[in-house]
């Protein structure tokens, strides 16, 4: 039958194989458990059945160049040749300085230095611990500042750390008891949700920045370490930029206060959001900030955190030494394979093809879907587009949770179109609301848009 004309029954039926079901994998779903990926083609991956399917999401917005990329290969490859570890805890290595010049360069010197890790989560339990040694380091009256402000709809990791830091409801629910007590929770800044009929964006960012400054009053300003926010959110709302002068308007009042401002750009940075670092697009440059997926590109696993001058000043002025260390940091043949990723982002002049190809996306997006009566919002940018889905359109009510609709259009995306989009079920202000994420690479084809 073509594939249009199957019905969604049909197609939620067309089971493609799965992998075994006795795997020795403890996977996400041991009910369900997943397709095998077994190779892959430039931005494609192909399954133990045979099918395949356009990355679209670059699985979570991680392998920006698609696969099999010849210089990032040759690369890894001539690290290991030469050692493919030592311990970094104790000795530095060409690849890792080269790697952070790399991305200090990047953001044309706003910041200091980078510390070179595994994960996004690591990268923010990192941020968090590097925000509180900064107070102790600057004056023994400092030392009072534990909390921090972070925000609800947000997803900043799943360490304990990162955990504690997000807004997502699902995903903090069962670990309730376990996370830490210093965070606290101002709203998000999510325009189609939150913003009152008739309110201007001057307004709104007026509220939230009076929102923010009000949570410091009631915790004492004294006592508060860092405001942490995804300048895009990811994962926990599907793809929501702030509203214009948002930012500049959140570090007007950490400044007012003496704290920091930590921008965690593990999904949104590195080139996805249109300019390397999405707070290039803000007008503010973050005291803090962590970075991972798109850094690189699914090669290796790697995350980096880079702090500003003021933070570094207070260090070498002070111990000398970020207390925090673990076996993997700045991994070499890691190190090979994001400085790689960055140079051909800039050397290829990626970011132009993820501005024009989003320009693209988001034309077609919106000719095809605004008139469409389940979706209530589409937003993004560069090439990281959520579209939000609900039941009525004037109300904004969404659908019953029950209906699973954001994995229902993950199936037939998957099974039925051959595209994969990242499926979630943001809670915000108590409402449940079904998206999906686009997140398609940098090197990706008109055609494939
Ligand atoms: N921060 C953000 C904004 C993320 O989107 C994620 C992961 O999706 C993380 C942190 C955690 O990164 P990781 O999964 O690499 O630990």
């Amino acid at each position: 039958m073509p594939r249009q004309q199957r019905t969604l029954a049909s197609i939620a039926a067309t089971a493609i194989s799965t992998g075994e079901q006795d795997s020795a994998v403890l996977h996400r779903s041991l009910k369900t458990p997943p397709m095998l990926v077994v190779s892959a083609r430039e931005r494609h991956l192909t399954f133990s059945d045979g099918h395949e399917i356009l990355d679209s999401t670059c699985g979570a917005a991680v392998a920006c160049l698609g696969s099999h990329n010849e210089r990032v290969k040759k690369a890894m490859i001539e690290q290991i040749d030469k050692f493919s570890y030592c311990n970094s805890m104790f000795f530095g290595h060409p690849i890792g300085e080269q790697l952070c010049a790399e991305l200090i360069q990047g953001t044309e010197g706003a910041m200091a230095k980078a510390y070179i890790m595994c994960s996004g989560s690591e990268a923010m339990d990192s941020a968090m611990k590097m925000a509180r040694q900064y107070f102790t380091e600057i004056s023994p009256q400092e030392n009072k500042r534990i909390n921090f402000i972070a925000r609800e709809g947000s997803y900043h990791g799943t360490t304990i750390g990162g955990l504690s830091m997000s807004g997502h409801v699902a995903r903090r629910s069962l670990f309730l008891d376990m996370l830490l007590p210093n965070v606290h929770r101002v709203s998000a800044c999510n325009a189609y949700r939150g913003m009152k009929k008739g309110q201007t964006t001057e307004q709104y960012v007026a509220q939230l920045a009076d929102e923010l400054d009000r949570k410091f009053q009631e915790i004492g300003p004294e006592t508060v370490c860092a405001f942490v926010a995804e300048p895009v959110v990811g994962a926990a709302l599907g793809c929501v930029p702030s509203v214009e002068g948002y930012f500049k308007a959140m570090k007007g009042v950490c400044d007012k206060y003496g704290a920091l401002l930590i921008l965690d750009e593990v999904m949104s940075g590195m080139g996805r959001s249109g300019t390397l670092h999405a707070w290039q697009q803000e007008g503010v440059v973050p005291d803090i900030q962590t970075l991972a997926k798109g850094l690189g590109g699914g090669y290796a696993p790697i995350a980096a955190m880079l702090i500003n001058h003021r933070v570094a000043d207070a260090l070498k002025n002070g111990t000398g030494a970020f207390s925090h260390g673990h076996t993997y940091q700045g991994h070499p043949v890691s190190c090979a394979a994001a400085l790689e990723v960055q140079r051909v982002i800039r050397e290829d002049d990626l970011l132009t093809n993820v501005k024009k190809r989003g320009e693209l996306l988001s034309s077609l997006l919106h000719k095809h879907l605004d008139g469409h009566p389940y979706v209530g919002n589409i937003r993004g940018r560069g090439l990281f587009w959520g579209i939000e889905f609900v039941a009525d359109k004037q109300t904004k009510d969404p659908f019953p949770p029950s209906f699973g609709v954001a994995n229902l259009v993950h199936t037939i995306g998957l099974k039925g179109q051959g595209i994969s989009l990242y499926p979630g079920t943001g809670t915000l202000d108590g409402v449940k609301g079904d998206h999906v994420l686009l997140a398609p690479a940098y090197t990706s084809t008109a055609e494939e848009i």
